[in-house]
């Protein structure tokens, strides 16, 4: 579904990507992991059309992106930052704003319910939580039916609860048949979510497997660390005093 070969991007003097291949399979979850810097959001506006890479090819959903960066926007969706929606849209003419983007008419109750919102629809966009916007931008990110969803640090800044809710989402969505694609930096969400993960660093990609496989190679190679005894840990107390239950105000 996503295919990069050699792919590669300067600013000036700066090698943002230098030479990067790797697939992602249709229906996979995929995490692109790495520290500030590291090119990873310079890899994904390529693969989304919205950057020409200086070298190389990439392919998405059977588009080469360098020969036809507009065909490939009609094939993906992509999350955009929520604090980018116009305010006193309520969620259901958000939804339908984007639909117009893609030249389609939508039920845009059906969208929401999708990501659970249908009670929100009413509601204007900025007054809703932030678990509540992120799964509203998601939503827009699939008006237009997306073979593969780009997700860009999508739990940033959310409760445990709501970062537990979107992981749900994101596994919902990808049952469905839909790619997706995501950026984070929160090790433990690549881990429980992800199927595979690339981790790049200096423009180049230095590690690329399942997590567990990951982990077994650092773990073969001698890696230990000191065992922490403590069967719980803050996250546990957290949940455990205020529940699993979303809260969304
Ligand atoms: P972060 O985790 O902080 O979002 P990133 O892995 O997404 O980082 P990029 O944003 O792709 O990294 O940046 C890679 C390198 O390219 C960095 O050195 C960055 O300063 C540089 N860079 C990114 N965009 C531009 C630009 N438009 N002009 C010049 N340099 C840029």
């Amino acid at each position: 579904m996503v295919s990069v070969r050699d792919l590669r991007k300067s600013y000036g003097s700066i090698l943002a990507v230098r030479g990067i291949s790797f697939d992602v399979a249709e229906g996979e979850i995929f995490g692109l992991l790495g520290p500030n810097g590291a090119g990873k959001t310079t890899t994904v506006e390529i693969l989304e059309g919205l950057r020409r890479a200086d070298g190389g090819t990439a392919h998405v959903a059977g588009i080469d992106v360098g020969a036809d960066p507009a065909g490939v926007k009609h094939r993906i969706g992509a999350q955009l930052q929520s604090s980018a929606f116009p305010l006193h849209l309520t969620a259901a003419e958000v939804i339908e704003l984007f639909a117009t983007c893609y030249d389609r008419t939508v039920d845009a109750r059906a969208v929401l319910a999708t990501v659970d919102l249908a009670d929100r629809a009413d509601q204007w966009n900025e007054k809703l939580s932030g678990g509540q916007r992120q799964r509203l931008s998601i939503a827009t990110a699939l008006v237009n039916d997306p073979k593969v969803l780009f997700l860009d640090e999508p739990t940033t800044g959310l409760d445990p609860q709501a970062r537990r809710n979107l992981w749900d989402l994101v596994r919902r969505i990808r049952e469905r048949g839909t790619t997706v694609f995501l950026t984070t930096h929160y090790m433990d969400e690549a881990e429980v979510l992800c199927d595979r993960v690339a981790i790049m660093d200096a423009g180049r990609i230095l590690e690329l497997d399942t997590p567990r496989a990951l982990i077994g190679a650092l773990l073969s190679r001698g890696f230990s660390k000191p065992v922490i005894q403590q069967q719980a840990d803050l996250e546990d107390v957290f949940l455990d005093r205020t529940g699993h239950e979303l809260r969304e105000g």
